[in-house]
């Protein structure tokens, strides 16, 4: 959520301190076969993760226009408190860094590596709070690219079946059997907003960005809805260079015309 840097340049190194390349390797090992779940060689946990669940409750007031903020969600990851403590420590508790847009949901001041199935990784992805009931680490395809992951376009929650990965912290090693995607992009809004644009949870929008020399229009993105909600648009990194948003003299919000067969 607008709070990492906005290059979208992808950092991919291979491990290099001994240990935690042994240990990660033990991981993949694992993670490509055959075994339960257990603790890793060393005394470092492992867990795998479980299912999604994400809720939201619109509920129509009156229609005011708020003002529209794109932000770009750079990539970042979602922990459970369980997952937090194995990465950061027995008892570990995120720490908020810098408050988002979004009331009470904050960057941390840590990080994790993400490592993919040919052991590349990114090494420092910020993780976001609160905690969650499951653990997701949202990236861009261009760092789906680099870890060798097919990322599948989700809305977030939505992890059922995606692909997993390995996160590293500086106390263990949590390895994910899914939970990595591609956010796909949308727009958070109130019931306000619901009602001044006349769209429900799940919609697709458009959103038009005029930007010099790169004027874009982006379909397909969802409407997220929830009380207490501001409007707020997501867009990954890779979607926010393409149009080169920083420097954008206009967005809007376009419903779709629906088609006049009614089809
Ligand atoms: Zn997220
Ligand atoms: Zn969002």
């Amino acid at each position: 959520m607008g709070t990492e840097d906005r290059s979208g340049v992808t950092v991919t190194a291979t491990l290099n301190p001994a240990d935690v390349e042994r240990v990660v390797r033990d991981v993949l090992n694992r993670h490509l076969g055959v075994r339960p779940v257990g603790d890793a060689p060393g005394g470092i946990p492992i867990l795998r993760s479980n299912a999604p669940a994400e809720s939201s409750a619109p509920a129509p007031v009156a229609a005011k226009r708020n003002p529209l903020l794109v932000n770009i969600s750079a990539r970042h990851v979602h922990l459970t408190q369980e997952h937090v403590e194995i990465l950061f420590g027995p008892g570990g508790k995120l720490t908020p860094e810098k408050n988002l847009y979004q009331d009470g949901y904050y960057a941390a001041k840590e990080t994790v590596a993400v490592v993919g199935p040919r052991r590349r990784m990114l090494p420092s992805v910020r993780v976001l709070g609160p905690t969650r009931p499951d653990s997701q680490i949202e990236l861009a395809f261009t760092d789906g690219i680099s870890l060798g992951i097919d990322l599948p376009v989700r809305i977030s929650g939505d992890v059922k079946g995606t692909p997993g990965c390995v996160l590293v912290g500086p106390h263990g090693v949590v390895e994910l059997k899914q939970g990595v995607i591609r956010a796909m992009r949308h727009v958070h809004m109130g019931p306000e907003d619901l009602e001044y644009y006349g769209v429900k949870d799940g919609d697709h929008m458009h959103l038009r960005i005029e930007s010099e020399g790169c004027t874009t229009v982006l379909e397909d993105l969802a409407v997220r809805a929830g009380k207490g909600i501001k409007l707020e648009v997501h867009l990954d990194t890779d979607e926010g260079n393409a149009c080169n948003l920083e420097k954008a003299s206009k967005v809007e919000l376009v419903k779709p015309e629906m088609c006049k067969c009614q089809h």
